[in-house]
């Protein structure tokens, strides 16, 4: 007879977050099978669900409830036909890897995002080649009421950056991949990467771009006079951070990127309140200057 292992409960556990500020978790379960979730949903109904943390923001006085850390919860099976599930902790970077290395396309669009495939799923990841809802056959996890469900791609709200499933636990991923051409698949990452180093300070303790390109409802025109855009455009806000003059901007420990004004950076042991002050800077001196409000993309963590 088999005894299923009960996971600790870790106390005063650190969470790891690409920005590396912030505080660390009440309560962590580091979750290595769907008992563990279980466990963590019997505990907090509405646990907190950590992914690659590459798009994630804690507060300095960290977090109470349960953190259910997923990165652990990675296994994940392909056919050569292209079906793939993985497990909702299944570094999304290593599998684009292993899809390509088969000759499986869908997922090279997005080369070079830190992620989950999870966190991929729920923040609807991806840019100018491709996301990762395109890849999506079915989603399996528990919804906010702690139901155990399976959602098909077709009742899934995707949209830019957007999924619906903020409060789900995630569990696995169906995705449907295209079988293809290795060679075609590994140049289209070189190109993909390129396009990113050349634009984006990939290397920068950040959390990626911070703010959604807006969708605009009036036409933008720069300080020279130029057009940024046009009302029903939508606009790079790193572009308007930029044309706003924010560039290099710092609070304290925090400052915009001097290479990408969507990129907010803190310094070593800087502090999550610095680059929150810095976000709702950046907020309120693009909406003088343009009149548009930025939303975030960054999802931050306080207490409850
Ligand atoms: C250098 C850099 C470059 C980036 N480039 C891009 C880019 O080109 N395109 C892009 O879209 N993003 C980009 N990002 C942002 C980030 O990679 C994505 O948002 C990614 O999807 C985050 O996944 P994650 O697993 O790290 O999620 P986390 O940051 O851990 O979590 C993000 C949100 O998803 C939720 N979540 C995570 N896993 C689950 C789950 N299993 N079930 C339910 N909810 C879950 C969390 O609770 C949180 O609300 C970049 C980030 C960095 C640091």
């Amino acid at each position: 007879m088999s005894v299923a292992v009960r996971r600790p409960v870790r106390t005063h556990a650190p969470i790891p977050t690409w920005f590396g500020v912030g505080g660390g978790a009440d309560s962590m379960i580091e979750v290595r099978t769907e008992e563990d979730v279980c466990r963590g949903l019997e505990i907090d109904p509405s646990p907190r669900v950590l992914g690659d943390g590459a798009n994630l923001l804690v507060d300095d006085d960290g977090v109470d409830g349960v953190v259910l850390a997923m990165g652990g919860f990675g296994e994940v099976a392909m056919d050569p036909g292209g079906a793939v599930a993985a497990a909702a902790g299944a570094n999304l970077p290593k599998l684009i890897a292993e899809t390509v290395r088969r000759g499986l396309g869908g997922l090279e669009g997005l080369a070079g995002v830190p992620a989950t495939v999870g966190g991929a799923v729920v923040m609807n990841a991806g840019g100018a080649f491709g996301q990762i809802a395109d890849a999506v056959a079915r989603v399996h996890g528990f919804d906010p009421d702690g139901h155990r469900r399976t959602l098909e791609r077709a009742e899934i709200d995707f949209g830019y950056r957007r999924s619906g499933l903020h409060g789900w636990v995630i569990t696995r991923v169906e995705l449907r991949l295209r079988p293809g051409d290795a060679a075609g698949l590994r140049t289209q990452v070189k190109r993909v990467m390129e396009y990113k180093k050349q634009s984006q300070p990939m290397a920068a303790r950040s959390a990626g771009c911070c703010f959604k390109n807006p969708t605009v409802t009036h036409d933008l025109v720069g300080d020279d006079g130029v057009e940024i855009a046009r009302a029903g455009d939508r606009v790079s806000a790193g572009l308007l951070i930029d044309r706003a003059g924010l560039k290099g901007l710092r609070v304290r420990s925090a400052c915009v990127s001097e290479r990408h004004g969507n990129f907010l950076v803190p310094d070593v042991n800087g502090s999550a309140r610095d680059v929150i002050e810095l976000m709702e800077t950046v907020e309120r001196r693009v909406l003088d200057r343009f009149g548009v409000r930025l939303e975030r993309e960054v999802v931050v963590w306080r207490r409850r």
